[in-house]
């Protein structure tokens, strides 16, 4: 039996990179875009941490489609920032999803912090919330180090300013294929496929 969650997500692109993610798992597990409820809500995400925030859209979904719902909330987190912008990592230079400027910010922050201190993570929680008020959430990270300027032009957000652990490259220089196989998204939603057939299947 096909298991259908919807996505609680206004991004086309992210619905297609996570079915892809799950399928490779093994489920047989259908994403459903929030396309056919033009009237979804976006609840303020105002959690203390990625996993509230992800609790919080896939629960407003749930309720609003009453069917099982999905959502993430992912972030970077900067060990000489004491794990900072962390759930703030959309809008660390103030404006909501400004890419650039929060690129730019961060590693004004970091420019005299040494190599050998320039630890960093990305983190990924992925939250399942039934119609009848079942949660679960997993996370992911992938771990690496800040570099000191931006290189490659795929991914986004922080991503030309990361180099993971055991590559010479950021992941805005891997292919998404390669960047799904060793990410914090790819790591969560790899360990959600199992969560949702035991819930759902
Ligand atoms: P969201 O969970 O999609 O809202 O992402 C939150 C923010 O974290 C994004 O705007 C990016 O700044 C950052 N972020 C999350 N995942 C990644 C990634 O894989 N690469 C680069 N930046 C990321």
């Amino acid at each position: 039996m096909t298991v259908h969650v919807v996505f609680a997500t206004g991004n086309a692109h992210k619905v297609g990179e996570v079915q892809d993610i799950l399928s490779a798992a093994g489920g047989d597990i259908l994403v459903l875009s929030l396309s056919a409820w033009p009237d979804a809500p976006t609840p303020v995400e105002d959690g203390a941490s990625f996993a509230e925030n992800a609790l919080i859209k896939a629960r407003a979904i749930a309720a609003h489609t009453g069917r099982a719902a999905i959502a993430d909330d992912s972030g970077i987190c900067v060990d000489a920032l004491n794990g900072m912008p962390g759930i703030y990592s959309a809008r660390w230079a103030g404006e909501h999803g400004n890419d650039a400027a929060n690129l730019e910010l961060l590693l004004s922050q970091v420019r005299d912090v040494p190599g050998e201190r320039r630890g960093a993570h990305f983190l990924c929680a992925a939250a399942v919330v039934t119609p009848d008020g079942r949660e679960r959430v997993v996370e992911g990270t992938i771990e690496g180090v800040l570099t000191t300027a931006p290189a490659g032009s795929g991914g986004f957000g922080y991503d030309p300013i990361f180099k993971p652990h055991g590559f010479d490259v950021t992941t805005a220089q891997l292919s998404p294929a390669e960047k799904n196989a060793i990410s914090h998204r790819g790591a969560a939603f790899r360990a959600l496929a199992p969560v949702l057939i035991e819930l759902l299947g």
